[in-house]
């Protein structure tokens, strides 16, 4: 017999449609109710602008911590589920949604596939992602990065050089 592995993911919530708050909290519970999973923590709730078109409404953006026994694409799999369950509709690019889960970051994992790339590409360069992050896992070394901290520290950099969605 041998323990099950376990890995520390992070994953990143947004939503901007029916009620947003809600369904940032309603995610959260259908995250520790995944099989071989446990929400460990929970950033607060922040609001941020949208990215991409701007005639829909603002975000409620969060962070959340698990550990998990799934392995990374079968935690995108119940992430997409969770999403549909609560109603996503694909609609345009970066447009309005009930709920966006993203897996930030799995363990020190890097995966590059077309479905899945971890750590989440634009997870450095985003505000409403870096600052509930750091909130629940300053020292999480993002691999190819540094740190959260060190992220969010260099974050008006980025916005300075180049262009970022
Ligand atoms: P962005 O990825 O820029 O935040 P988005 O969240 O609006 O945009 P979606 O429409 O939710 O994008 O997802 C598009 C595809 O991204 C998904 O079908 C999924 O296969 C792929 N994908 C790649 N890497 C990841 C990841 N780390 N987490 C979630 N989805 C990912
Ligand atoms: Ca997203
Ligand atoms: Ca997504």
């Amino acid at each position: 017999m041998r323990p099950v592995e376990t890995v520390e993911a992070a994953i990143g919530l947004g939503s901007n449609l029916d009620d947003p708050a809600r369904q940032v909290q309603q995610a959260f519970e259908a995250l520790d109710a995944l099989p071989d999973t446990r929400l460990r923590a929970r950033s607060r709730l922040y609001r941020s602008r949208p990215q991409g078109p701007q005639d829909q409404p603002d975000f409620v953006n969060a962070c959340a911590l698990i550990e998990t026994a799934l392995a990374p694409a079968a935690l995108l799999d119940a992430l997409q589920e969770i999403e549909r369950q609560q109603g996503r509709v694909r609609q345009r690019r970066w447009g309005e949604r009930v709920i966006d889960l993203d897996l930030l970051l799995y363990g020190d994992r890097v995966i590059d596939t077309p479905r899945l790339m971890v750590p989440h590409p634009w997870l450095h360069r985003r505000d409403f992602v870096l600052v509930p992050l750091a909130e629940i896992a300053p020292g999480w070394t993002i691999p190819g990065v540094g740190t959260v901290r060190e992220a969010l520290a260099r974050l008006d950099e980025y916005y300075l050089s180049e262009e970022t969605p």
